[in-house]
Order: C-alpha cells, then structure tokens, then sequence
C-alpha cells in the first residue's frame, strides 16, 4: 500500500523527467506541443495539464514560465466557476455577437463593436498559422474554407471567443487590420529554401578558443594545456560553420594572451548573433572524472557550477563578487533564454552524435554559471567544456584530430538546429 501511494507521488510529482536538464528539456519541448495542440484542438483539460508540465520543467529549467503559470491559474479558476455558475443567456445581446464571414478573397470578416482581435503566429509540425482571437464573439457552425495552398478555419473557441485560423504548408506574409472589420490579406509566400540560405548567410558566429599566451589554462594528463587543444578545435569549427554557410571569426587563431573582457568586445563589435566559447575541464583530484558539459550565462546555482566558472574566471582578477553578482542580476532574460536553447542544442547533438561513434561519451548536462567571459555579450553566448583533460582517455581523445572534426561538425550541427528552431 504504501508502495502505491509512493510510486503514485513520484509519478505526479515527476510528470517532467529531471534527471538530467536535456530530458527535462525534451519533456519541456514535448509539453509545449501538447499545449499547442490542447488549442487548436481546445481542449481545457489537455491544457491545463499541458501547462501544468511546462511549468514544471520550465522552472527546473530556469525559464521564465510566468505567462503560462498564469494561464494555468486562469484555466483552473474558470474550470470552478463554469461548473457553479447556472447556465444564462441574453438572446438579444448573442445576436448582436454574431460574426460574418464577407468574403475570401480578401478574407473580411464583420465585425461588432464591442468585439476586439488579438493575433499571434505559431509554426507546429512544418506548418504555419496565423491566428486572428475574436472576442466577445459567436458563430453558428465551423467554417472551413481552402483558398489557394492555404485553409482557413473560423470555430467558436470558447464562450466568448471565435478563433480564424489561416494555415499553410509554407512560411508567409500577411497584412491585416481589424477596425471595423478584420481583413486579411495574404501577401507572400515565401520559398523554404530561399528563406534557410538568406538566413543562414546573415548570421556571424564568434568562436572564442579559450586562453592562450601567457594563460596555459588547465593543464591535464600527459601535461595537455587547454589552450592547445581548444585552438585547433576552434579552426575546424570555424571551418565547418564557414562550409554550411555562416560568417565566423575567431577571438584568437594563435598562441596568444587575450583579456576575458577583449573576447567579449570583440564579438560585440562582429556584432555575432552567437558567442561560442570553448574549454576544456579539469578535476586534478578525480582523474576518474570525465563527461561534456555545456554552460550559459546566469548566476550559479550549483556549488559545482560555481567552482569550473571560478576556474575559467580567474583571468579577471581581484573584481570582487559583489561586483559580479550585481552584473549578474541585471542580464537580459531573453538573452539567457536563447541562451539556454542554443546550449541545449549544441549539447544534444554531440552527444547524440558522438555516441554514435565512441563508447563512455558522458552526458555532463547544460547547467547555468557566471562565466565571465560570457557576461558581456550582447548575443547569445555559452561555453562548452570540451571534456576533462585530467582523464586520460579523455585528454587523448580531445587531442586526436578525427575526434576533434567530428567534435566541431556536431557543435555545428547544434548551431543548425538552433537556427531552425529560431529563425
Ligand atoms: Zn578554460
């Protein structure tokens, strides 16, 4: 008995995977899809519970959720209301709530004034909507409609609510305005393909190798220096980024001393869409120690966290950790956010990918930590600690070629998926 209530808890408790943050993440992503689908579907139920685990997983995750979180509060007080409140209606006021489609080509839909309209887009699936919220609106039946590639579906959404959805296959464009009627005008259509290159050929990434010169950075098994394994992985991403596309520049393509504070300068200056930093870990105690770990900006929370950033900070110097931690505090949560998926990307695909090709390839996790280095940057920036050179294999292998190739395609294959995902 007390097992089943026990394993009853945890599974309500543990709805969201957190045993590592990519699970969580992935639980995270897949919650986000549910509630996606709980609207178009409106489903209440499927929504509060799609909400109540993006919630969960977006905290553990240190995401801001609060929109959702008060969503969730919305969705749960209305559920109680709707079940005590008897059932009226005002057959003269309904009437005057009735919205009419015109026409489709324009799409012109009237309009009362006491409705409004709210819009927002959503991508799902290789699909693309544009979503007209009428409120303080009615309509009789469903109405969809196929003009040209695209359909468009007007349902009563809730009470007071009628949603016009126009999706398509493709990604584009729409003029609309909704005073007194909405109308809708579709303007392009643009093609996929034509739209990754533009993309992709716009965007400047700064790899940053860490140390150099007079800064050895750690020094591991078989008297490895971090800054010689860092540099030559640093080209052969740059290569790779260049091959798919991208515009890169590297902080530093020698042995050379440069200040924490010039790398981020520098890449403010590139004006990069994307700060990427690499090291490599050391736990001089535990040569036993050994695993990928990815890191972005944001104040430690981990004691462990707290510890490598020290490491890697110690180029800054007597600045004091007041000092620090106030700077912390004033960063930009959208910032931290892109932050936080591009980590997660990079750190997904070489796991995955280097699994395919190396036994003990060990998941060390995407974790927040105040890296100096990274405090700076106007762009999304995050730091990869490459693997730990105090472990032998380790250390061998972040200093064989082959591995470090395969190392800088899987980091770009990251980067390519976070620009999908974020255009
Ligand atoms: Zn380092």
């Amino acid at each position: 008995m007390r097992l089943i209530i026990l394993l009853f808890f945890i599974t309500s408790l543990f709805a969201c995977d957190t045993s590592t943050n990519l699970s969580a993440y992935n639980d995270y992503t897949k919650a986000k899809q549910n509630y996606i689908q709980s609207i178009l579907d409106n489903n209440k139920n499927k929504k509060i519970q799609a909400l109540k685990e993006i919630v969960k997983c977006g905290r553990f995750l240190g995401f801001n959720v609060n929109k959702y979180d008060k969503r969730l509060k919305q969705l749960e007080s209305a559920k109680s209301i709707q079940v005590n409140k008897p059932q009226f209606q005002n057959p003269l006021k309904i009437e005057s709530n009735y919205i009419k489609l015109l026409s489709i080509n324009p799409i012109k839909i009237k309009l009362s004034k006491k409705m409004y309209v709210k819009f927002s887009t959503l991508y799902r699936k290789g699909k693309y909507y544009k979503i007209f919220d009428i409120y303080n609106a009615k309509v009789n039946r469903t109405t969809v409609k196929k003009i040209g590639s695209f359909i468009l579906k007007i349902a009563q959404n809730n009470k007071k609510r009628v949603r016009v959805v126009l999706s398509s296959n493709k990604k584009f464009k729409i003029k609309y305005h909704s005073k007194p009627n909405l109308v809708i005008t579709i303007l392009s259509q643009s093609k996929k393909k034509y739209t990754k290159t533009y993309v992709k050929k716009n965007r400047i990434i700064v790899i940053d190798a860490g140390h150099g010169g007079k800064d050895p950075g750690g020094i591991g098994a078989y008297h490895i220096k971090e800054k010689n394994i860092v540099l030559p992985l640093a080209k052969y991403l740059k290569y790779e980024l260049i091959k798919r596309g991208y515009k890169v520049y590297l902080t530093r393509d020698r042995d050379k001393f440069i200040t924490l504070k010039n790398r981020t300068k520098f890449a403010n200056q590139k004006k990069a869409d994307l700060f990427i930093s690499l090291h490599c870990n050391i736990a001089p105690k535990h040569p036993e120690i050994y695993g990928i770990e990815t890191y972005f900006l944001s104040p430690a929370r981990s004691t462990r966290a707290k510890t490598v950033a020290k490491l890697e900070n110690s180029a800054i110097g007597n600045l004091r950790t007041t000092t620090q931690n106030i700077v912390l505090n004033f960063l930009n949560k959208n910032r931290i956010i892109d932050s936080t998926k591009l980590a997660l990307d990079i750190q997904k695909s070489l796991i995955y990918n280097l699994k395919r090709h190396y036994k003990r390839i060990k998941d060390g996790g995407v974790r927040p930590a105040p890296f100096w280095v990274l405090v700076g940057t106007q762009m999304p920036a995050i730091l990869i600690e490459t693997g730990f050179i105090s472990n032998k294999k380790e250390a061998l292998r972040l200093k064989n070629r082959i591995y470090q190739k395969r190392y800088a395609k899987y980091i770009a294959e990251g980067i390519d998926n976070y620009f999908r995902k974020n255009p």
